[in-house]
């Protein structure tokens, strides 16, 4: 159970990530967490540099999708802004909808990335889907009670995981 709490990787931002990279390690999906991952929770506004970046990944060739455990109505217009696949409600960590991601998007399990800011929704589920999980700093601290009560228990997690060398 531990194991599937660690992600492939940490990083502070998603602007940071190699996805050269991934394209050359057989990286066809890039499924992103909405909240804290790619804007402030309950931010409407798109960023340039959004937009840019998705841009880029398309451009690279990937498929890109947006999979939140947030209502239709802001993922949907979120989503619909940057032109992505998207899924709201997700129910993360289970893996039902990553499964119908996939399946949307056509490929395997292993040929999808998930990132988000949760070890316990977006690192958990996208483990145990079976893709490779890319974990980022929060992007603000304003969040959804219920996710402020869930990071108690991820600061402790990340506390043990980095003492015993895994993070
Ligand atoms: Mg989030």
């Amino acid at each position: 159970m531990l194991k599937k709490l660690i992600p492939n990787m940490q990083i502070k931002s998603i602007y940071e990530i190699d996805f050269k990279h991934l394209k050359e390690q057989g990286i066809l999906l890039i499924i992103c967490d909405l909240d804290n991952t790619l804007v402030e929770w309950r931010s409407m506004d798109i960023p340039e540099k959004l937009s840019v970046w998705i841009k880029e990944l398309k451009h690279l060739g990937f498929k890109v999708c947006i999979v939140s455990n947030n209502n239709i109505e802001r993922v949907g217009k979120f989503a619909q802004g940057l032109d992505v696949l998207w899924f709201a409600k997700a129910g993360k960590p289970l893996t039902r909808t990553f499964h119908l991601a996939i399946k949307q998007a056509g490929v395997k399990p292993e040929q999808t990335v998930v990132i988000g800011d949760q070890i316990f929704t977006d690192i958990l589920g996208g483990n145990c889907l079976g893709a490779r999980t890319i974990l980022v700093t929060p992007i603000s601290k304003r969040e959804f009670l219920g996710t402020r009560v869930m990071r108690k228990a991820e600061k402790l997690v990340i506390a043990y995981l980095r003492k015993k060398g895994k993070l």
